[in-house]
C-alpha cells in the first residue's frame, strides 16, 4: 500500500521487530513474515482477545522513554487479559512512526521484550505505518470459557478487593507535569515508575479463576471501574475510604487527607485488578495474596442498592459520583 512508509525504510524497521523480539512457543505454527500468523489455542479453552491504543500526548507524555513506551503498551493490554483471568499467549503490534527512527525502534522493543519475557508472550505480526507516533496492540490468550473473571458476575454480599496501592500513576503524571512539587527524588522515582512501568497482574487474575465472582482493571481510577462491574451486575457498593491502600510515597506526597483520597478514587492508570468474591472466601483470598506476594485489600461490599457509597473515617455514608478518566468528555 502506499502512504505507507516503505520508502523509509518499512521492511528494515519490521526485520528489527522480529529480530528484537524473538521467543519461541510452541503454540505458534506461523510468526511474523507471512500475510497472517497462524496460532494453535490449547483445546478445550476459549480465546481472550483485546486491544488497546496508545497515543502520543494522549495515553503517554511526549517525553517519555522509547522503552518504557514499549513496557506499557503491553502491559496495558496484559493487564486486560489478567482482568479476565486469561493466560497471555501471542501479541500484534500496529507501529505509527512520524519518521523511521531506529534509536527509537529499539528502545521501544527493549521495553517490550522485557516485559514479554516476563509473561512469555510472542509478538507473531503487526503492521507498520507512518504518521503522528501512535502505538495499538492486541493482546490474545486463552481460559476455560467458564472460569472467565467478568464484570456481570457480582454478587450482593461480596467482598469488594484490589490488588496493589491506588493513586500512584496519577501522582506520578502529576510530576510529570509539574502539579506536584516537593517530592523527594526517591518518592518521585516509585510514582513515575508506577505510571510508565505498570505491573500487569497475570498471576492474579489466573489465580481468581473459580474464586472471585466479577473483576475489572483498574485504568480509569477506582470509582469509574468498580462502577463499571456495579452497572454491569445491577448491584450497588459501600466502600470504606479508611481501608483504601495507598503507598508510604503517595502519603508523603500527597499529604492533604481529601486530595489523598481522592487520588485512590479517581487516579488512572495503577492497572491494579479490583474483584468482588464471596465473603465465605475472605480467607482464601488472603492467602493467594501471600502466596503472590501481592498485596490484596478488602475495601468494601456490594450492595443490593445501587450507586457507590463512601464510608468516611467520621463514619458518614456519602454518594459517591466518579470522576475518573474519560476520553470526549
Ligand atoms: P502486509 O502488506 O501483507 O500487511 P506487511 O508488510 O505489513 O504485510 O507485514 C509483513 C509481515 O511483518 C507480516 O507478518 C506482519 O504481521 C509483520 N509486521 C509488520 N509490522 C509489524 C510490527 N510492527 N510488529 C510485528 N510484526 C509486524
Ligand atoms: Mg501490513
Amino acid at each position: 500500500m502506499r502512504r505507507r512508509a516503505r520508502a523509509s525504510g518499512e521492511f528494515d524497521l519490521i526485520a528489527r521487530v522480529e529480530k528484537r523480539t524473538r521467543l519461541p512457543r510452541s503454540d505458534v505454527l506461523l510468526g511474523i513474515g507471512d500475510d497472517a500468523a497462524a496460532l494453535r489455542p490449547p483445546a478445550g479453552q476459549c480465546l481472550v482477545a483485546c486491544v488497546d491504543a496508545l497515543i502520543e500526548g494522549v495515553h503517554f507524555p511526549r517525553a517519555t522513554a522509547p522503552a518504557d513506551v514499549g513496557w506499557k503498551a503491553l502491559a496495558v493490554n496484559l493487564s486486560d487479559l489478567a482482568a479476565m483471568g486469561a493466560m497471555p499467549r501471542w501479541a500484534t503490534l500496529s507501529l505509527t512512526l512520524p519518521r523511521s527512527d531506529p534509536a527509537w525502534l529499539d528502545g521501544f522493543l527493549r521495553g517490550w521484550q522485557r516485559l514479554a519475557r516476563r509473561h512469555r508472550v510472542a509478538l507473531v505480526g503487526g503492521d507498520t505505518t507512518r504518521g503522528p507516533r501512535a502505538i495499538a496492540v492486541q493482546v490474545l490468550g486463552s481460559a476455560p470459557w467458564r472460569k472467565l473473571l467478568r464484570r456481570s458476575g457480582a454478587r450482593v454480599g461480596d467482598s469488594i478487593w484490589v490488588s496493589g496501592t491506588l493513586g500512584d500513576a496519577a501522582a506520578g503524571l502529576a510530576l510529570v507535569r509539574r502539579r506536584l512539587r516537593g517530592v523527594n527524588a526517591a518518592d518521585a522515582r516509585f510514582l513515575r515508575g508506577r505510571l510508565d512501568r505498570p505491573e500487569p497482574r497475570v498471576a492474579l487474575g489466573v489465580g481468581l479463576r473459580g474464586r472471585a465472582h466479577a473483576c475489572i482493571d483498574v485504568s480509569d481510577g477506582l470509582a469509574q471501574d468498580l462502577g463499571h462491574i456495579l452497572v454491569a451486575a445491577g448491584v450497588g457498593a459501600t466502600i470504606d475510604a479508611e481501608c483504601l491502600p495507598v503507598s508510604p510515597a503517595l502519603q508523603r506526597a500527597v499529604p492533604d487527607a481529601r486530595r489523598l483520597l481522592a487520588h485512590a478514587l479517581n487516579g488512572g492508570d495503577d492497572y491494579e485488578l479490583c474483584f468482588t468474591a464471596a465473603r465465605a472466601r475472605d480467607d482464601r483470598i488472603v492467602a493467594l495474596g501471600r502466596a503472590l506476594g501481592l498485596r490484596l485489600t478488602r475495601i468494601g461490599r456490594v450492595t443490593a442498592a445501587r450507586g457507590l457509597l463512601l464510608r468516611t473515617s467520621s463514619g458518614r455514608h456519602v454518594e459517591y459520583a466518579a470522576r475518573g478518566y474519560a476520553h470526549f468528555r
